[in-house]
């Protein structure tokens, strides 16, 4: 991985030390290829004990929820007032890049250490939140972290999600840690979305738009809502590959393929019509201990995941893909069972917010663009409850979820400037 240190040599001190934790985090949470957090596990607490750390030198104030999502907070002159919240996760996805979720928290505490060094006391308290358990690989449920914070999970959910590479439930990890499951479990709720002026979630790129566009810095219109669905399942019938006629056949690979294009064909459609939307299908696979190329295939199970930032549009094309479902079933004398799935609701960021963004990064002559998150973030968590939100894209190459993840550190200052300068319009 590239030295983050190339080509930094004026950079401020609260980059300077930022840059040491990106060093000493990517040491100590390596897992080659690239970096490994898992949630509730020991990289995420490795990761949380660097911000943790530096946030004790900068005298901030520290303190945790139920669930273990750490709060690093600078005083207001008027502790009452609504706060300001700047957060992001400290996991990652396994083998993924070490900027994912950590940039943002890690910018939040640099915002931090500006204002501390210029001796600027803001008006409310602003509070650098450093997210549990945002990656879903390892809890399939969006934002658990966030969520807890507002007693949002249901409680049913603390026994039911699993961790996937361990197996052990949500509430054995948060009780290994020491964090109140009870609590959580009572549906008791730490954040308060009354006492919350504004989340502010500074996150890399996760696509190529920056890089192509040459702008060190996005400032995000809206997050994707999502529907997954990651027990889809075809069942029909094994027979032999030579003896059984067609009209005898149950086949479910032939069934899978066909509901695939017409999921293609619905994408096709809703691009031509120019509404957003995105979809995914994969561990499109038969199963190996009973398939074999001589026997047609009894049985086949894929994943599938839509995206939009308007919900109405994903609620439609649940309701034709379930119709269309039903009728290949139909046709073809198959099941195609789309099983339980999840949802996340679309985040629209605040017009005023980004406008102020947009002003400030003019001042500052930092080039920024529009750009919409496909990818889901716990701002989302905040947004729905009506918190006016704003997310800050930092240039990044290579994408993210994967070891090459490439963040200049001078695209990071750029961003951290305009974090600081946003956050002194605020008062
Ligand atoms: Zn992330």
């Amino acid at each position: 991985m590239k030295n983050l240190l190339t080509g930094s040599e004026n950079l401020e001190p609260e980059i300077l030390a930022a840059v040491k934790i990106f060093d000493e985090m990517r040491e100590k949470t390596t897992d080659p290829p690239g970096i490994t957090r898992p949630s509730y596990g020991e990289g995420e607490n490795i990761a949380h004990g660097f911000v943790r750390d530096l946030a004790r030198e900068l005298n901030l104030q520290i303190t945790h929820d139920y669930a273990g999502n750490l709060y690093m907070t600078l005083p207001g002159k008027d502790r009452e007032a609504p706060s300001i919240i700047i957060g992001s996760h400290m996991d990652t996805v396994p083998h993924g890049g070490n900027y994912d979720g950590a940039a943002g928290v890690i910018m939040g505490i640099a915002a931090l250490h500006r204002l501390r060094h210029e001796a600027w006391q803001p008006k409310q308290d602003i509070t650098v939140m450093a997210i549990r358990a945002e990656e879903l690989v390892w809890f399939p449920t969006p934002y658990a972290g966030s969520r807890m914070a507002f007693g949002l999970l249901p409680p049913e959910d603390y026994d039911s999600l699993k961790r996937s590479d361990t197996g052990r439930s949500l509430a054995d990890c948060i009780a290994d840690l020491g964090f109140d499951v009870d609590a959580l479990k009572a549906g008791k709720a730490w954040l308060d979305a009354k006492k919350i002026r504004h989340y502010i979630e500074p996150h890399i790129e996760q696509g190529p738009a920056l890089v192509e566009a040459g702008m060190p810095v996005g400032i995000v219109t809206g997050i994707r809502g999502n529907l997954r669905y990651p027990f889809c399942r075809v069942e029909g019938t094994y027979g032999h590959a030579g003896a059984v006629p067609r009209d005898y056949r149950c086949d479910a690979v032939f069934a899978a393929v066909e509901f695939s294009s017409v999921l293609e064909n619905h994408w096709n459609d809703r691009d031509i019509a120019g509404t957003d939307f995105v979809c995914t299908m994969g561990e499109f696979h038969t199963d190996p201990v009973h398939h074999g190329m001589t026997k047609i295939p009894g049985e086949l199970r894929f994943t599938m995941d839509i995206r939009s930032l308007d919900f109405d549009v994903l609620l439609d094309t649940d309701q034709y893909l379930r119709k269309e479902a039903a009728r290949i079933s139909q046709e073809r004398n198959v099941a195609i069972d789309l099983g339980e799935f999840t949802e996340a609701h679309p985040a629209i960021m605040d017009n005023e917010l980004r406008s102020m963004l947009h002003e400030q990064a003019k001042n500052l002559e930092i080039p920024v663009m529009d750009i919409s998150s496909g990818a889901g973030h716990d701002c989302a968590t905040f947004s729905i409850q009506g918190i006016p939100c704003a997310m800050i894209f930092i240039r990044n190459d290579k994408g993210s979820h994967n070891a090459d993840e490439a963040m200049d550190i001078n695209d990071f200052a750029d961003a951290t400037r305009l974090l600081v300068s946003f956050l002194k319009t605020l008062d």
